[in-house]
């Protein structure tokens, strides 16, 4: 069964209608008509209630709409298709095919809903009090004050920085431009969604037995709502199990072989640029153990001319603070030992004596292909 209507069609988006949210308007222009409106302009005839209980509805809808047409104008500027735009019990959802492709446009697109709920609501405020100066209508004001309200209520709560609401995607805009990292910023953000869930259902829980009972027992339903769409994003971005068994042998990068003590910077250039994915060269000491490592950073600090000059060792860095893993050792007690979302290298020991590297970004790289 199909569970929504289609209304029509904006700037090319079609907007649909869940059955649910007709139930939820009709009950909203009853308590518009019969409590609400008598209770801020009284006196006035039945019928003007019913009539701006009416409108008032269609007005509360259409700020659903103006919230979601704010997201989908900014998506398709930003060369995200949006499919269709559906109204359904907790707010609007603009269904995009697919994500945006870069933090920014994903910032901009998440904000862009509660910034055309801000602009709804002023714009209503100004109409409610030109209303008020020219001593219009008390139905009119009172209908004004309440969607202007209402689109104050859509800005504010979906800035909660609780994913997959707006604010959300903000903050993981925000963390992917910062990790460089779109997956793991989904999961940290994820994560807070459901802390945040969590805490807004507590809450509700005390909003129900000391303030009021029906307000909470909203605030409890999107709660729950809520934490079960943060936590499907969540586990949604979870590595792949398989990944995370891959071992250190199937993604350790060759380094070159160690220079002598007597080397120069020269010298270890010329063997990097020969392991273009090395990340460093190992430097042997007169017994020939591995003691320091030269980085590319390290080269880098001394100007061209004098690195055949300068000893390697000059420029050399210890070996102690290097983590060392097997070649048989999992992604997945790696990444326990090392920590996820740091950056480190750690020196792959093979049981011949053979030298490797195993470098994070690798890690992490696999696992954002994959899972992304
Ligand atoms: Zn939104």
């Amino acid at each position: 069964m199909r569970s929504h209507l289609t209304l029509g069609r904006l700037f090319g988006v079609p907007i649909g209608i869940n059955l649910w949210v007709m139930a939820v308007a009709a009950v909203l222009a009853v308590s518009l008509a019969q409590i609400s409106l008598p209770n801020i302009a009284p006196d006035h005839p039945r019928s003007a209630y019913w009539f701006a209980g009416v409108v008032g509805v269609a007005g509360f809808l259409a700020s659903l709409v103006a919230h979601e047409v704010g997201h989908s104008w900014v998506a398709q500027r930003n060369n995200v298709r949006v499919r269709e735009i559906t109204l359904w019990l907790f707010g609007g959802v603009a269904k995009l095919e697919g994500d945006a492709d870069d933090p920014g446009s994903e910032f901009r697109i998440a904000l862009a809903g509660p910034a055309m709920s801000a602009l709804c609501s002023l714009v209503l405020a100004g109409a409610a009090w030109g209303t008020w100066r020219v001593e219009g209508s008390e139905v009119l004001l009172g209908l004004l004050v309440w969607l202007s309200g209402i689109n104050a209520v859509l800005a504010v709560s979906n800035l909660i920085p609780a994913f997959p609401l707006d604010g959300g995607r903000i903050l993981r805009a925000v963390l992917w431009r910062r990790l460089g990292r779109k997956i793991r910023a989904t999961r940290v953000s994820a994560l807070w969604g459901q802390i945040l869930a969590g805490v807004m259902a507590a809450a509700s829980v005390w909003i129900m037995f000391n303030f009021a009972l029906w307000s909470g027992m909203w605030i409890l339903a999107l709660s729950l709502f809520l934490f079960v769409a943060a936590r499907a994003e969540w586990s949604g971005a979870a590595p792949a199990p398989e990944l995370l068994e891959l071992t250190v042998a199937d993604l350790r990068r060759d380094l070159p072989a160690p220079l002598g003590p007597t080397g120069s910077v020269a010298d270890a250039e010329s063997r990097l640029s020969a392991h273009p994915g090395s990340p460093f060269v190992p430097l042997a000491d007169r017994r020939n153990t591995i003691t320091a490592l030269v980085t590319r950073d390290g080269i880098s600090r001394i100007p061209p001319a004098q690195r055949v000059l300068v000893p390697a060792t000059s420029i050399a860095e210890s070996l102690v603070t290097l983590p060392r893993v097997e070649p048989g050792e999992t992604v997945r007690v790696v990444l326990d030992r090392l920590g996820e979302g740091r950056s480190w290298w750690a020196l792959v020991t093979d049981g011949d004596g053979g030298l490797g590297a195993l470098v994070s970004s690798d890690v992490d790289g696999l696992m954002e292909v994959v899972t992304g």
